[in-house]
């Protein structure tokens, strides 16, 4: 049975501990380590969104790669317990579940940026009148520098080719029919459909199947930044027949700060080894890898995208992590998710705090677990003192601080301390 937030909203304490101990999540929790406050007792974080918590198992799982290292040198590459020549594998079918994809889709490799760029290079192919790059416009940044900026290195102007959709003028979130009507109205002068998934800064988020259906439908291809979505919301990404994706890994994934991202190729793309790419030797076909000739064959699926042999020491911590949703499962972390940041909406609905406002859509599929409350003044202020109350969250310019309960490790307890800080109660 999926908890739900009580109408009317029973604001007590006794109610928010009595959903915690109920919590069939709630064991989770113990396996990642907390920051503390100066008495000793783990703090409420809530940033899980910008950086989650390190799982214990990943310590052991570091360590056993450097006991490898230690004991087996070169040999490891073949004899460690988990052979390093194909350590990615570890992740062909445990990150094919987390975003809803096939084996062979998925695969993690280099930082978000990296993949978008590289990624990027293959799906988006400017040619005749089809040359543009449809986005949002308030983007988390460094996918407006990647765009911008790879527009530029093909020879084109960004000011000419990259159409940004926003908010209309008065409005926080970006209408999604809007989105749609830019996509139209672009139609055939369209190449590239390139959104991120849930908006880092106001929480929105798209429906993706919705506007990959509506790229696909004036010919364009539709790729994803789904850096707020990854472990955060369920994704059917085969199904709803996207082309590409990338995410990264420290957020709502855990693996630790600069952790290894994802990418996803959908297996129609994946298939074709003539697509043009910038290509390393981990892509190649493994059968010939290590016959080291000239030409370059790409292996088929997502892991012929692959340039580098992988980072061993920085893929374990994501392999602790990413067992950990696979053993939950995203369709139980959501439910939960959903209630809980719920409660949190609630609270502060109920509570009514001056001056602010709960920016993310409550609409269901519209949100994940982060709340954005805008402030009408002294946001920075009012973070600070969330922070006094051993409260971790962040805040975004200019008047932004984000609230994630991650379904995790945070709970009803988490979600009521956070609203009480925030009302000032
Ligand atoms: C967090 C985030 C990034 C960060 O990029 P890195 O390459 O991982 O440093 C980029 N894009 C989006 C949408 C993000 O949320």
């Amino acid at each position: 049975m999926t908890a739900t937030v009580p109408n009317p909203l029973d604001a007590s304490a006794e109610f928010a501990a009595r959903m915690d101990a109920a919590d069939p999540l709630r064991a989770v929790r113990e396996e990642f380590e907390f920051p503390r406050g100066a008495d000793g007792a783990p703090l409420t974080y809530l940033c899980g969104n910008s950086l989650g918590l390190l799982p214990r198992e990943a310590r052991r799982l570091v360590q056993e790669e450097f006991d490898d290292w230690s004991r087996l040198a070169v040999e490891g590459h073949l004899h460690a317990r988990r052979p390093w020549v194909d350590y990615h594998e570890q992740f062909r079918e445990l990150g094919a579940r987390l975003v809803g994809a096939r084996p062979g889709e998925v695969v993690m490799m280099n930082s978000l940026t990296v993949n978008l760029h590289l990624l990027m290079v293959s799906f988006w192919r400017p040619e005749g009148r089809r040359t543009k790059v449809l986005m949002e416009r308030g983007a988390f940044p460094s996918d407006t520098y990647a765009v911008k900026t790879h527009v530029r290195a093909r020879g084109l102007d960004p000011a000419r080719e990259v159409i940004e959709v926003g908010p209309r003028a008065g409005e926080a979130l970006i209408r999604e029919d809007d989105l749609l009507d830019a996509i139209r109205e672009a139609g055939e002068s369209l190449a590239l459909v390139m959104v991120g998934g849930v908006n880092y800064a106001t929480g929105q988020a798209f429906d993706i199947a919705r506007i990959t259906a509506a790229a696909h439908a004036v010919g364009a291809v539709a790729g994803w930044d789904l850096a707020h979505w990854a472990g955060n919301l369920p994704a059917r990404l085969h199904e709803w027949d996207v082309d590409f994706a990338c995410w990264c890994s420290y957020k709502y994934l855990n693996a630790g700060p600069g952790a290894v991202a994802g990418a996803f190729v959908h297996e129609r793309h994946g298939r074709r080894t003539d697509l043009p790419r910038f290509a390393g030797w981990w892509g190649n076909d493994p059968a010939t890898r290590f016959a080291m000739g000239p030409e370059f064959t790409a292996r088929v699926g997502a892991d012929g995208w692959q340039c580098s042999n992988p980072p061993i020491m920085a893929l374990a911590p994501l392999l602790a992590s990413l067992r950990i949703f696979d053993r939950v499962g995203m369709d139980a972390l959501h439910a939960k998710s959903r209630a809980v940041t719920g409660y949190l909406r609630s609270l502060i609905a109920a509570w009514g705090p001056e001056g602010c406002r709960v920016v993310t859509p409550d609409a269901p599929g519209a949100h994940g677990a982060q709340l954005s409350i805008a402030f009408e003044r002294d946001a920075r202020a009012r973070h600070a003192e969330l922070g006094r109350r051993g409260i971790v969250c962040d805040f975004r310019e200019p008047n932004i601080v984000r609230l994630a309960p991650v379904p995790l490790y945070s709970g009803w307890q988490d979600a009521r301390a956070a609203a009480a800080a925030l009302c000032g109660r």
